[in-house]
């Protein structure tokens, strides 16, 4: 495996038949290891999986945990090794980031309820950073997980309108034992705060299968179900429209859940196809 820490040795690197990229930031987990998996599939035999691990500054907002995301970057490598990636690119935010940088991505539809509403100028971080990805690697492909449902959107959406000649590959959520969806931020729970937060699995498919059509039910239900674990401090759940993300009375074909939940510092995000 090589690896790569700056972006003149990535960019000077010969391309391979096919490269498939997988953005990340690290601290590699289960979920991770899949989307290598299906980037292996997608470059085939003669092609080349590429992991990028960086800890993007410009998606945490202020206050956020920046300073305190983890950064096992031997235990990373090995990840990585073992899981027969071919190209490893590890810059650092001085690398990426010119002290002086003023030019940023921004998508301006999808990114403004949910996360957006949440977390202020986090997706122009992730399409700042992503695009940067897209330029420096060169990749024919890119595999994204659907757990950051609205980052997959909008990397979707930003691929279209900036015409990138990139085919994005979406993974399905990939879960713990009890239903957890696989992060990063699972470590920083206590084990109080992990047991408690396999509710927001419970809550998103007890959701989905009454089966009920009208949004603020399905939503009543979710949020009623997560009240009951005492640790659990909702910041939203929404049904939206898979396509457009704007909420929606009536969940139809494209009904999609979505939820943010504090469990003590730690915001966990979900979310489940409603159809
Ligand atoms: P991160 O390292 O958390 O920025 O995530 C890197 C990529 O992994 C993103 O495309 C995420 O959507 C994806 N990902 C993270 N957790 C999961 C999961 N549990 N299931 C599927 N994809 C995931």
């Amino acid at each position: 495996m090589k690896i790569l820490t700056t972006i003149a040795d990535a960019q000077a690197r010969p391309r391979a038949k096919r490269r498939v990229l997988v953005p990340t930031m690290g601290a590699l987990h289960k979920a991770h290891g899949e989307l290598i998996r299906i980037a292996r599939e997608a470059a085939g035999k003669d092609g080349e999986v590429a992991v990028s691990i960086f800890v993007n500054p410009l998606q945490f907002e202020p206050g956020g945990d920046y300073n305190r995301y983890p950064r096992p970057e031997k235990a990373d490598e090995e990840f990585c090794r073992n899981a027969g990636v071919d190209l490893l690119f590890r810059p650092s935010a001085e690398e990426v980031y010119a002290a002086d940088r003023s030019t940023f991505v921004e998508e301006t539809s999808l990114s403004t309820p949910l996360e957006g509403k949440s977390r202020p100028g986090h997706f122009r971080g992730v399409c700042t950073v992503v695009s940067k990805l897209f330029n420096i690697l060169a990749p024919d492909a890119a595999v994204f997980g659907e757990k950051d449902f609205q980052q997959l959107a909008i990397i979707r959406r930003m691929v279209r309108d900036l015409n990138f000649n990139i085919e994005v590959i979406a993974l399905p959520t990939i879960r713990e034992e009890d239903g957890l969806a696989c992060s990063s931020r699972n470590q920083y729970l206590n084990p109080e705060e992990r047991k408690q937060a396999a509710v927001l699995y419970r809550a998103l498919t007890a959701a989905k299968d009454t089966g009920q059509k009208s949004a603020k039910d399905v939503v009543a239900l979710a949020r009623k179900l997560i009240n009951k674990a005492h640790l659990a401090r909702i910041d939203y759940v929404e049904v939206a429209d898979a396509e457009t993300l704007k909420p929606i009375e009536v969940t139809g074909a494209n009904g999609v859940l979505l939820l943010a939940v504090f469990f003590g510092k730690t915001r966990l995000i979900d979310n489940i196809r409603l159809t």
